[in-house]
């Protein structure tokens, strides 16, 4: 049996999964959207695809190079699962976050989905195995980190087997005008040259016509066939709240208002002052970042997610791979810095469709911010030749040497101990990245990992107490391979299978590590700085237009347009919007607070109310009961009015009640 590696386990061996459709493809002559469906059926149980998923499938099973836009928590993912199961071969997926990647896996495995992952965080034993694999045809769908694309080993391997799809998620970090541009992202294309006849799907949530544009050209894409599903969410109203005391005036929002909500903010000391400050005034709250451990990561959206806890203030960290329907509520308490970000996290309220709000706080102050973002990512030449010259010094990188060479870095202990800022120090270390002197990666995070040292014989005779008892034979029942390699374990999958708590486990592991009867490296969180350049004198340094000026012109549009977004009250909030993502929109949304507010010298209108009534029925659509306290927060000024109409139509018998507080339309 070969050892696989973390999350794996659940299944024993592949033979307890079902029988992959792709194995008897000639089941599926018949028609490629009955075929689809019966996928979609078969291995998630859902009824029906969502809006524009079958599209995107059918142009993807026809051989098209397509992209998908749609909106978060639209369902891209499926768009590739199943043409995946449908086409013979391999489909690969490249994609820029590593935990989400393993989340991915994890689920479609538990689906009966052969998948696997490629990363740097890996060790070596675990990328055999993957792409041993991936070889002998067991994998359906392999998800690969764009870092790999370049590396000639990775190509290599490639040609070892039969892609049959190509999928890039996230589409939108390949494009320089993005807001979110990974230089990897460009290593996409090298797969072109390869594999010139296999089709490529694009997708992304956020895309302005440019960036569109770009996607298209850096992926050669031939006959490219969009399917976009407008940006438009009727069932959100936006708000823009001005005030210079942002703690009374979210307290205000979260009291007048009920269901589940999140409130951003950009620092992680922040999420757990705010969530005390709530908590102080009444209000369930709790706090989630990157940073926390992982059990208190899903302790806490558990909690969260099962409305143990009302109100989850995060920075943007929460959110990603997080599914509520039922959000009603997301608050900005500090001012994004683009229309795409805001347009993304606050589009987590309202994916059921009821009506929700999406309220976003600043204050006068807040003007300046965009100013200082823009200095902070495009730092002057001097102070990025600065941080080239600190960076080689903290790192003992020689003169003329470096190529190559892969260093633990970690910006925030450089800057400490140098006393530098660390904000225009990323900025740099960017720019330096695009510019081809040394790449700067995101945090990686390591799993934990066990290797046992003792032979099995030796094992018996071990000494353990009860809990490294109980913890030992959990990891013998559940990884392979343990007496031969370091193998990536979960201590909170562990805990929870001998009933210990993940501290007790983590206890147990270095008792035993301090016994010499394992090896154990806990988990750690790292990022790394690559060298694509011998370190020259930082005189020498350039910096290509396309990486400083145009891009810098290019932030500088993104940052005006939320700028715009927030200060400017003189039109539709979500007419500005939709205009930036390059729609046409009709009319204004008659929801923000501008179009509220033009409202309020007008007197209640009974017709204009019915008719926000049936939109939001419409957005619940096929679902027929819409509850009956997200009502009444869009009509602000009008509570009294709205509710008192309410009833009325109740009377009449336009509307009916069912249960205590769902409406239902009368006849
Ligand atoms: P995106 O990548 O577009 O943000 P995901 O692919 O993560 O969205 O999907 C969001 C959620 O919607 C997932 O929980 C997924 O299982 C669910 N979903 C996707 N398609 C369907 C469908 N046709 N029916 C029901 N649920 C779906
Ligand atoms: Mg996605």
């Amino acid at each position: 049996m070969m050892d696989e590696p973390y999350g794996y386990y659940e299944f024993a061996d592949n033979d307890e999964l079902p029988l992959d459709f792709a194995d008897a493809p000639e089941d599926f002559d018949e028609d490629p959207d009955e075929a689809a469906l019966s996928v979609l059926r078969h291995y998630w149980g859902y009824d029906a695809f969502r809006p524009m998923q079958a599209e995107i499938i059918r142009s993807v099973l026809n051989g098209h190079d397509t992209i998908g836009l749609l909106p978060t928590g639209g369902g891209k993912s499926i768009t590739f699962q199943v043409p995946a199961m449908i086409l013979p071969g391999l489909t690969v997926v490249v994609t820029p976050l590593i935990s989400l990647m393993k989340d991915q896996v994890d689920s479609l495995m538990k689906r009966g989905i052969r998948s696997a992952c490629i990363h740097t965080g890996m060790t070596r034993s675990e990328l055999n195995l993957s792409m041993e694999r991936c070889r002998q045809g067991r994998v359906k769908i392999l998800y690969v980190a764009p870092e790999r694309l370049g590396r000639p080993s990775f190509l290599g391997f490639m040609q070892t087997l039969e892609p049959s799809l190509f999928v890039v998620d996230e589409a939108h970090c390949i494009s320089q005008w993005g807001y979110d541009f990974r230089p990897s992202y460009l290593k996409i294309a090298t797969l072109r040259d390869y594999f010139p006849d296999v089709p490529f799907l694009a997708l992304t949530a956020s895309a302005t016509p440019e960036v569109v544009d770009d996607i298209v050209r850096r992926l050669e894409m031939r006959n490219e066939n969009r399917y976009s599903l407008s940006f438009t969410r009727t069932n959100i109203s936006f708000i823009v709240r001005r005030t210079d005391n942002k703690f009374q005036m979210l307290q205000r929002v979260l009291t007048t208002t009920a269901g589940s909500a999140i409130v951003y903010v950009r620092s992680r000391k922040r999420t757990r002052e705010i969530a005390d400050y709530l908590q102080g005034v009444g209000v369930s709250a709790s706090y989630y970042h990157a940073g926390l451990e992982r059990h208190e990561k899903s302790e806490r959206q558990d909690q969260w997610q099962n409305d143990q806890v009302r109100v989850m203030v995060a920075t943007t960290a929460f959110g990603m791979g997080i599914d509520k329907p039922d959000v009603r509520l997301v608050v900005h308490f500090d001012v994004p810095s683009t229309l795409e970000e805001y347009y993304q996290e606050a589009g987590r309220a309202g994916r059921d469709g009821h009506p929700s709000l999406a309220v976003l706080l600043a204050a006068d102050t807040d003007k300046a911010l965009f100013g200082r973002r823009l200095a902070e990512a495009f730092p002057s030449r001097e102070y990025i030749a600065k941080v080239y010259d600190e960076t080689c010094r903290f790192l003992s990188v020689p003169m003329g040497e470096g190529f190559g060479a892969l260093y633990e870095f970690r910006p925030e202990i450089m800057c400490e101990r140098y006393r530098m800022a660390l904000r225009p120090t990323l900025g740099a270390l960017g720019i330096l990245g695009r510019s081809g002197y040394a790449e700067f990666t995101d945090e990686i995070d390591n799993a934990s990992r066990v290797m046992i040292l003792v032979t099995r014989e030796e094992l018996y005779s071990q000494h353990l107490d009860d809990a490294q008892e109980a913890v030992m034979q959990t990891l013998l029942r559940n990884y392979g391979g343990l007496f031969t390699d370091f193998i990536n374990i979960d201590e909170i999958v562990i805990a929870r299978k001998c009933g210990l708590t993940p501290e007790e486990v983590y206890v147990a592991l270095t008792g035993m590590r301090r016994e010499h009867i394992i090896e154990f490296v806990p988990r750690n969180r790292t990022s790394y700085l690559y060298f694509t350049a011998n370190r020259c004198p930082s005189e020498q340094l350039t910096y290509p237009r396309e990486v400083y000026a145009d891009r810098k012109a290019a932030m500088e549009h993104r940052l005006g347009a939320m700028k715009n977004f927030i200060f400017d009250d003189s039109r539709c909030r979500v007419r500005g919007m939709l205009e930036y993502f390059g729609e046409k929109p009709e009319g204004d949304c008659g929801t923000c607070d501008v179009c509220r507010a033009r409202r309020t010298a007008t007197q209640f209108d009974p017709a204009e109310f019915e008719r926000k009534l049936d939109g939001f029925f419409a957005a619940i659509a096929p679902a027929t009961r819409l509850d009956m306290r997200s009502i009444l927060p869009h009509f602000p000024r009008h509570r009294a009015e709205a509710s008192r109409h309410i009833a009325s139509m109740l009377s009449d018998g336009r509307l009916r009640l069912t249960g205590e507080i769902y409406l239902e339309k009368g006849e």
